[in-house]
Formats: C-alpha cells, sequence, structure tokens
C-alpha cells in the first residue's frame, strides 16, 4: 500500500486527492495548517458566491472517502511546522498543495501607511480567517480606492458596496457583518493600468457588480475609447468572446443616463489606464492614490503620459494579485513564485526528486479558475503513479498520525472539523442566522475538541 500526503486542504489538494482514489492500494492523508479545511473555498471564495461556496460538497465527499484521513492544525514548513525532509520519512510520496499565500507587493511609495492594505487581507478578514484580527477593518473610510481589475477587486468593491443586510444570510461573521452594517464607504473606484480589453475580471463577475441594489456603476466613455480594442480599429484581430463580452457590459455602463428612481447610496466607478504611482498621506493615514495616466503602447502594454491624476481614499486595497511563499526545504523559483517541477515532480537542481509533487497555485501560479486546478491535479497524480513501483521500495511510517503527535503536534481531524460545523451552526442559530464561522484561532480549537471557551 502506498501511503501519500497531500499538503493543504484547497481545491487543488483536494482534486489531487480524488484523482488518487482512483488507483488502487492508496491511502492519502490531506495535511492543513488549519483545522478546517477547503482553503480558499472556505477562506477567498466571497460569502455572497453560495454556488461556488457549495463546491464544498463534493469536496467533502472526497475527504469523507475511508481512505482519506483529514489532519488539521499540522503546520508543514516554517518555524513551528513540520519540514519536507520530515514528512519524507512519514510517506511514500508527499504533494504539495500550498496555494499562493501571499499578496504581489505594489512597491510604491506609501504602501505601508495605515489604511493601506492587500485585498488578500480584506477577504480574508470577511471570511474568519483565524489569522486575521476581527478589529482589522474599522470601515470608517467615505472613499475606498481598489487597485487591480482582477476577480479579486471585483469582490472586495462587491463586499464594499453590498448592503450588510443582504450579507446576514450568509456565514460571514459576526464582526465583519457589524464592521458592513456602519460602513461609511459611499465611493469605491476600481483601478486598471492597462485597458478595458486587458482587464482580468471574468464577465459573470463583472455583471453582478452592476446588479447590487443601492449601489451604481460609473465608467468613463473616454477611458474605453483610448482602449484600441474597444474602439475597434480596422484590420485588428477579432476579440477573444470573453473579452468581447466585457466590453459590453462596460458599453452599456457607459451611457451618461441616469436610473430612474432614488439616488444610489454608493457609487463604484472602474477606471482604465491609471498607474499607481504613490499612496498619498494625511495626519499619517492613506488619504489617496497618486495615479500616472497611462495609454496604449500599441502592443497591449501602456506608456505613460506625464499626467498625473490624484484620487481621494481613505481606505486602499491593492488587488494585484496572490505570490506564492517559499517552504523552507522545498526548491523555489522567486521570479515565478512557484516550486519548479516537471508535470508535477517537483525539481530539485534540475532533476526530480523521488517522493516529492507539486499541484495547483505552487505549481503553475495564481491564475485560473477552481476547476482548473482538476487537470493540474491529473497531470501531477499521473506522474506519481507512474513512479509508484519507485516510491513503493521507499520507506513510511505504519501510523504518521501517531509520529506527529509524538513530535508534540495535536492534529484535528475529520471528528474535529464535524465538531467546529456543529459549533458554527449552534452560533447561527444563538443570532438568529444559518451556520456562522467562528473566526478565532481559540474558538476554533474549542470547537473541534468539542467543548467552547
Ligand atoms: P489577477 O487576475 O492576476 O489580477 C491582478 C490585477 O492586478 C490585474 O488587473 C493586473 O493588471 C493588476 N496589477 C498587477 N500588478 C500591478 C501593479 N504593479 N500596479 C497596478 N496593477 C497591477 O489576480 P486576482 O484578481 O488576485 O485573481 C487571482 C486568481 O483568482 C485569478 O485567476 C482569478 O480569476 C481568481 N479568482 C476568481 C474569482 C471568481 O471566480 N469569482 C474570485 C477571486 C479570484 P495587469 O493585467 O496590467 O498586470
Amino acid at each position: 500500500m502506498l501511503r501519500v500526503a497531500v499538503v493543504g486542504s484547497g481545491p487543488s489538494g483536494v482534486y489531487t486527492a480524488q484523482a488518487l482514489l482512483r488507483q488502487p492500494g492508496i491511502r492519502v492523508h490531506v495535511l492543513d495548517r488549519l483545522p478546517a479545511p477547503y482553503g480558499l473555498v472556505r477562506y477567498g471564495v466571497a460569502p455572497d458566491h453560495e454556488k461556488i461556496k457549495s463546491l464544498q460538497n463534493s469536496l467533502r465527499a472526497v475527504l469523507e472517502d475511508e481512505r482519506v484521513t483529514f489532519v488539521g492544525n499540522v503546520p508543514v514548513g516554517g518555524a513551528d511546522g513540520v519540514g519536507p525532509a520530515r514528512l519524507a520519512e512519514l510517506y511514500h510520496a508527499v504533494v504539495y498543495c500550498v496555494g499562493a499565500a501571499a499578496d504581489r507587493p505594489l512597491s510604491v511609495p506609501g504602501e505601508d501607511l495605515p489604511g493601506s492594505y492587500s485585498a488578500t487581507r480584506f477577504v480574508s478578514w470577511y471570511s474568519a480567517h483565524p489569522d486575521i484580527a476581527a478589529d482589522d477593518f474599522a470601515l470608517e473610510a467615505r472613499s475606498a480606492v481598489v487597485i487591480g481589475v482582477g476577480n479579486v477587486a471585483v469582490d472586495v468593491a462587491r463586499i464594499l458596496a453590498r448592503g450588510a443586510d443582504e450579507l446576514r444570510a450568509t456565514d460571514v461573521p459576526r464582526h465583519a457583518l457589524t464592521a458592513l452594517a456602519g460602513s461609511r464607504v459611499r465611493e469605491v473606484c476600481v483601478a486598471g493600468r492597462r485597458g478595458p480589453s486587458q482587464a482580468r475580471f471574468t464577465t459573470k463577475e463583472l455583471r453582478e457588480l452592476g446588479a447590487l441594489p443601492g449601489a451604481r456603476m460609473l465608467v468613463d466613455p473616454a477611458e474605453l475609447a483610448l482602449d484600441p480594442a474597444y474602439a475597434g480599429v480596422p484590420g485588428a484581430a477579432p476579440l477573444p468572446a470573453a473579452v468581447r463580452r466585457n466590453l459590453d457590459v462596460l458599453r452599456a455602463w457607459s451611457r451618461p443616463a441616469a436610473p430612474p428612481g432614488p439616488a444610489p447610496e454608493r457609487r463604484i466607478a472602474l477606471r482604465f489606464f491609471l498607474r499607481p504611482v504613490e499612496l498619498l498621506e494625511r495626519g499619517g493615514r492613506v488619504a489617496g492614490v497618486r495615479f500616472a495616466r497611462t495609454a496604449p503602447d500599441g502592443s497591449g502594454g501602456v506608456r505613460d503620459t506625464g499626467v498625473y491624476e490624484d484620487v481621494e481614499a481613505q481606505l486602499v486595497l491593492r488587488a494585484v494579485g496572490y505570490r506564492g511563499v517559499p517552504l523552507p526545504g522545498l526548491p523555489f523559483d522567486p521570479a515565478r513564485g512557484t516550486v519548479p517541477h516537471r508535470a508535477g515532480r517537483v525539481l530539485r537542481d534540475g532533476v526530480p526528486s523521488a517522493g516529492e509533487y507539486v499541484a495547483g497555485w505552487i505549481k503553475r501560479g495564481p491564475t485560473g479558475v477552481i476547476g482548473s486546478n482538476r487537470s493540474c491535479a491529473k497531470e501531477t497524480v499521473d506522474s506519481l503513479i507512474e513512479d509508484a513501483p519507485l516510491l513503493a521500495r521507499r520507506g513510511a511510517a505504519s501510523d504518521p498520525l501517531a509520529v506527529l503527535r509524538g513530535w508534540g503536534l495535536r492534529p484535528v481531524e475529520w471528528d474535529g472539523w464535524l465538531s467546529i460545523e456543529r459549533a458554527e451552526a449552534a452560533l447561527g442559530r444563538s443570532l438568529g442566522r444559518g451556520p456562522v464561522k467562528i473566526h478565532d484561532w481559540p474558538g476554533l480549537l474549542a470547537a473541534a475538541r468539542g467543548g467552547s471557551r
């Protein structure tokens, strides 16, 4: 029997476990640093995206398979974590599916001013990630700027502009619901450094912004017209359908007629050709963003025009992408933010390392939708299965969990997670809501052990 550890219980980890289960004679331990499974599906997908959240049901079915053991609360790497060398003693093979945990830096002056945050931090806060303090965001700002035009930017703009009442029906934690209910944010500016045809958001997510009750979309037709793709330059290659659909949505929003009915409570401006060059400061806090106005350079990029524009903001969320974090003991390519690999086999000095594999964002970078992880996991598992005869000759512990406990770790297994789920349902009932997420380490661990704090 082959014992395989999958590190990370997000979509890439669970799809890897699922692909492994197609082979007979394999036992899988899915390790996670957190006592709760599902990675970014629990801690990244926005609470109002119930359909994507419901993916948890199919991930759950994999984790409940009798050949799979969920092993939460086990850090891998880091100062207190189990390193790759020790994991290699316990399992015939280890597949690292640790994602891309850090945010990409903007690298402009003022980036670290109070009031400027990575969007991933805001996402973690409203998703009840236990590493983020409940009082991290007070939402006292009136104007917010979101930098970047990918789906994370759209998510955070939508949560800022959506009324708290609509989020009550979700599992959003109490502190976030209270802060969002008292939010003073009225203006949200989402800014891309290139044109609308290069925006990374998807049309479905874009359209949702326009469907928010109480919010109005603002798009400047002059900024759209700057984009050669939008302007439809004769002889240009036809646009991909996804870009065309985005442009159609933006075009509709750029028409000046004010919609009938009362003035909207909030406004979301989608801006283009604005490259952030500095975060402005007043009284020791962020007060705005200075942008360089850019123009298309004819090959998909932009050049600065020498014109600057300041946009007021007391809250800045930098949504410029995720980035992989090196795991001590594993090779890392700092330029790409990934682990070097060949078809999922980890490369050490260019040579495949026996028993070490990667899948998901740490393998291919932080791109694609959740489903992209399926084919990525399959490629890695195909390599592992090909290597199986060699792997079987390596040693492995007969009871890795006992060894982990011997090393002082206190794994949370599936029963512990079910106990957290029950505690979250009970918390929700006490608040007259559906399940409400527990947001802190002591609360999660107490719930996992079947008690309360
Ligand atoms: P992303 O899609 O890579 O978008 C990053 C944005 O930041 C781009 O607009 C990029 O512009 C901009 N940017 C990068 N560096 C910049 C800089 N120095 N200054 C200004 N702008 C900069 O990243 P993401 O939004 O974090 O999303 C990550 C992945 O998760 C994506 O695959 C996304 O689709 C997925 N996701 C999906 C959903 C969903 O399906 N609902 C929700 C959230 C995330 P350039 O293009 O000019 O580089």
